[in-house]
């Protein structure tokens, strides 16, 4: 069973009332050769080439899979440039001069209704393939895996639940887009019969049962419904809502599919909608801006490729510009620092957390238990940290205490009495556990 993390409840934050603004195109865009997932990249056109809109102007290499590249904008690449990356590290970007005319890409075409209904299993992979759809919610999971599955789909669930304090992004596409969201699940519902479609939102924001009644209005047949589920964190955590919803309990490292359950975050079904219907990969997407440390928070519809410093000018940039801060991208509890803000939105970037920087000291452990009672994985975070802190590390203790199940939600760090970072033992665990 999950445990339920001592039910803790996190901020919302400032944006979740506030309608989605889009931020226009930018002069210059930019795009990350390669990726985390994907370490090396190829190119088809050389610097002073003009481009198109969401022309395919090469690949990048994964030991598993091939991401294509696309151009952001119209207009010309002018060359490369190191910015920073989501995860703190520097990559080497392509820099485009935007014309500002989006002179579109004569591959994009827009499919009838009667195409789209027609549509195969097959085909809607090597779609998601072809235009690089990945999980949108930060696990940038490639779409296509999910959906080549063999196995009998009993329920398709959609997850609207985003958990994390001061993320709203998906919140917002679900008040402002959820028609997009029924007709892709409406596409999935089809191919793999499954009449049992949820999307499953957290109890408080039953403000969102409005608009999917509206939307639902539009598809009266399709029996897609909206489930709600408790309001704690890590309820968002993809084991804990399957299991929430469902009562099926997913084992660590296998896929929901083998249960019988495909489950994708509202954005994943937004991307797949565009690429389904206009036939455009993911150029833009919601990202929210917030935190203490942001004069206006804001959710903003961003282009791909926009330095994260235009989006904070965007929302009134710093309250106190001199200050030192901290900056989270993908979330307060599970996302990253970030050196600066010389950094560039990619399609898996869900929000920007500015805030004061606290120093917090460590104080030594008083074993009061708390980080093992708050695990929703049920791990014993302080017995990792005491091996991980023990020189040289043990390697089969680390692997015994399995720290390949921590899905590095943070709680044990939030909840411990003496301020331990307990969650960088787990994920330098995470490593050593790995190794030969
Ligand atoms: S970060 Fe990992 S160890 Fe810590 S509470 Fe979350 S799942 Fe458990
Ligand atoms: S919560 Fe912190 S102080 Fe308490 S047992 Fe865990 S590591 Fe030790």
């Amino acid at each position: 069973m999950i445990a339920k993390s001592n039910h803790l409840q996190l901020p919302k934050g400032y944006t979740v009332d506030l309608p989605v603004e889009e931020l226009p195109a930018q002069k210059v865009l930019f795009v990350p050769l390669t990726n985390g997932r994907c370490p090396k990249g190829e190119l088809t056109i050389k610097e002073g080439d003009k481009v198109n809109f969401c022309q395919e102007i090469g690949v990048r290499h994964g030991p598993f899979f091939d991401q294509p590249i696309f151009a952001p904008c119209s207009g010309t690449f002018v060359g490369m440039e190191k910015h920073g990356y989501r995860n703190g590290k520097v990559l080497d970007y392509l820099k485009f001069e935007n014309d500002m005319q989006d002179t579109m890409d004569p591959s994009v075409r827009v499919r009838s209704d009667e195409e789209i209904e027609s549509l195969t299993q097959e085909q809607l992979v090597e779609l998601l393939k072809h235009y690089s759809a990945v999980g949108l919610g930060g696990s940038s999971f490639p779409t296509y895996i999910k959906m080549q599955t063999k196995e009998k789909i009993n329920t398709i669930l959609i997850d609207g639940v985003e958990c994390e304090p001061y993320v709203t992004a998906d919140h917002r596409a679900l008040q402002e887009r959820c028609d997009d969201v029924i007709k892709a699940m409406m596409i999935l519902q089809r191919i793999f019969g499954t009449k049992d479609a949820r999307i499953c939102i957290k109890k408080k924001h039953s403000e969102l049962l409005d608009p999917f009644k509206k939307a639902l209005a539009n598809h009266p047949d399709c029996g897609v419904t909206m489930q709600l589920l408790g309001s704690y964190y890590p309820q968002g955590w993809e084991v804990a809502m399957i299991e929430k919803a469902t009562g099926i309990k997913v084992k660590p490292g296998t896929l929901p599919a083998k249960y019988g359950i495909l489950n994708f975050n509202v954005s994943s079904m937004i991307q797949m909608w565009n690429i389904v219907k206009y036939g455009i990969p993911v150029m833009s997407r919601e990202i929210n801006v917030n935190g203490d440390e942001i004069v206006s928070p804001k959710t903003l519809k961003v282009r791909i490729g926009t330095p994260f410093s235009a989006l904070i000018e965007a929302c009134g940039g710093y309250k106190n510009p001199d200050a030192s801060k901290i900056l989270i991208v993908g979330g307060a509890m599970m996302g990253s620092t970030i050196p600066s803000d010389d950094c560039i939105t990619t399609r898996t970037v869900t929000s920007i957390v500015v805030n004061d920087k606290k120093e917090y000291k460590e104080e030594p452990c008083v074993r009061c238990g708390s980080c093992v009672l708050s695990c929703p994985a049920h791990l014993h975070p302080v017995t990792v940290m005491m091996v991980m802190k023990t020189m040289p590390v043990d390697k089969q203790k680390i692997k015994a205490l399995h720290p390949e199940r921590c899905m590095l939600c943070g709680l044990c760090s939030y909840s411990c009495t003496s301020k331990i970072h307990l969650t960088d033992y787990m994920r330098r665990a995470q490593v050593i556990a790995k190794l030969p």
